[in-house]
């Protein structure tokens, strides 16, 4: 995959790299430096703490590795000891990792290390007692030689954790907290996550990264580019049913999932649908696990084309060829917006999502786009046009019913995220980037 580079961008001789670097990069054909280098690279040379959200093909890897290779080569060298950790959630990620580092550190003395699940446990314990300098490493296997007492990251200059809200996903959280609390204190860590609203990836920047200022580089949108989303206002839950039915009926798509706030939503719309001749399954916290394995097959099969389902019971869930998401009910906040968008536009696949907003759901829409900076698309389906149109004063504005220009997607800003100290309260913790909503937790009843 090639990142995007823009023509403006400034080179990476601006950057004050260290000279070996200047070289490798220059034998890598790296002509300009990609939006997330150009953001990251100077603000972790001044060794700051970052919170980076980048995605796989956008040039993130060297976006942390040349920083982190600049300061072991400056800053004077350790007695012993490991210098830079890079954390990843897979061995290939790892191996890709190991690659480009072995490439960048060709004109240097610097050694470069991998250890993953797999290989060979002795010589692993070798190599970091060769006091290699960067160790790129999947987590398991990184604390199994943690329990041989093999590492040593008291030297440690630079923390890593890459693809951080995979690593969460896949079930790391304590292991990367376990590893992150064995190392020097006064380390930088530099914390990438494709997606910056991945709740678990803000209780983990809480946790790791020192500083009292987040930086969070690209807006949230970033992470949903490939996914069109769009408003349609509705009267009544009535209405919303009707308009559910034309949209599954006419709208385009391989796989549809519709979200509702409850079990007995969920259940309801079940009988009206399937009486427009649709193949509709339903998928709920109520139901045994037999019975949702079942209908997540027959789903994954194309058996059943249109799934409704709670936000529990969606979680995790990755099926290709979903590519409308139909919000029923608007979620509670937008971090379960964003989660449940997710599900479709995965990857090189194109979404589109549908909000259905009653007069008493208008508030949160618009909590939710202003969380996002986003504004959806208003959209009118002609056949079935309600009384209701949104707000008055937006109406009377021109801003209701799809008569805004198209809105382009905000520039990419580095953006700091304050700290909102009454948000410190809900969750716990000693800092909270203002994206964190706290409510997050309704989907437990579900
Ligand atoms: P990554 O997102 O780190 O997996 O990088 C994706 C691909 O982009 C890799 O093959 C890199 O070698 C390449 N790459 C990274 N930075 C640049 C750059 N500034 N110019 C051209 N290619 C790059």
């Amino acid at each position: 995959m090639h990142p995007i580079i823009t023509d403006t961008a400034p080179s990476f001789s601006s950057f004050s790299l260290a000279k070996p670097l200047l070289i490798a990069i220059s034998k890598l054909g790296f002509e300009l430096p990609t939006p997330v280098q150009q953001k990251a690279i100077p603000l972790a040379l001044e060794y700051k703490d970052l919170l980076v959200s980048a995605e796989t093909g956008s040039g993130k890897t060297a976006a942390f590795l040349l920083p982190t290779l600049h300061h072991l080569i400056t800053l004077p060298s350790k007695q012993f000891g490991t210098r830079a950790l890079v954390l990843a959630p897979t061995r290939e990620l790892a191996q890709q990792i190991f690659n480009q580092c072995q490439q960048l550190t060709e004109f240097t003395d610097l050694k470069v290390g991998i250890i993953t699940g797999g290989d060979d446990f002795r010589l692993q314990q070798n190599m970091l007692r060769r006091n290699t300098e960067i160790v790129i490493a999947t987590p398991g296997r990184l604390l199994e030689l943690m329990e041989q007492e093999t590492p040593n990251f008291s030297n440690l200059d630079v923390l890593i954790l890459d693809e951080a809200d995979r690593m969460l996903d896949m079930g790391f959280s304590e292991d990367v907290l376990t590893i992150a609390n064995s190392c020097n204190t006064q380390r930088q860590t530099l914390l990438f996550s494709a997606t910056l609203t991945h709740f678990g990836v803000i209780k983990m920047a809480d946790k790791v990264l020192k500083n009292h200022e987040v930086v969070a580089l690209n807006t949230l949108h970033d992470g949903h580019r490939n996914i069109e989303q769009q408003i349609v206002v509705a009267d009544d839950n009535d209405h919303k049913q009707k308009l559910l039915a034309w949209l599954l009926l006419n709208e385009t798509y391989d796989k549809a999932l519709v979200f509702t706030n409850s079990r007995i939503q969920a259940d309801s719309l079940r009988g009206p649908l399937r009486g427009q001749k649709l193949r509709v399954g339903v998928l709920h916290g109520d139901m045994d696990q037999k019975d949702r394995n079942r209908m997540m097959e027959l789903y994954r099969d194309g058996e059943v084309k249109v799934m409704i389902a709670t936000d529990l019971a969606a979680r995790g869930l990755d099926i290709k060829g979903i590519n409308l998401v139909i919000n029923f009910d608007v979620p509670r906040n937008g971090i379960n917006y964003i989660h449940r968008i997710g599900r479709t536009g995965r990857v090189d696949e194109l979404g589109l999502t549908i909000a259905l907003v009653k007069s008493t759901e208008w508030n949160l829409m618009s909590g939710i786009e202003r969380f996002l900076k986003q504004k959806f698309k208003r959209r009118t389906i002609k056949e079935l046009e309600g009384k209701y149109k949104g707000p008055k004063k937006l109406k009377a504005s021109g801003k209701a019913a799809g008569i805004k220009k198209k809105i382009e997607p905000k520039k990419v800003v580095a953006e700091k995220i304050k700290i909102r100290h009454r948000d410190q309260k809900n969750i716990g913790k000693r800092r909270t980037p203002t994206i964190v909503n706290p409510s997050d937790s309704q989907d437990q009843k579900d």
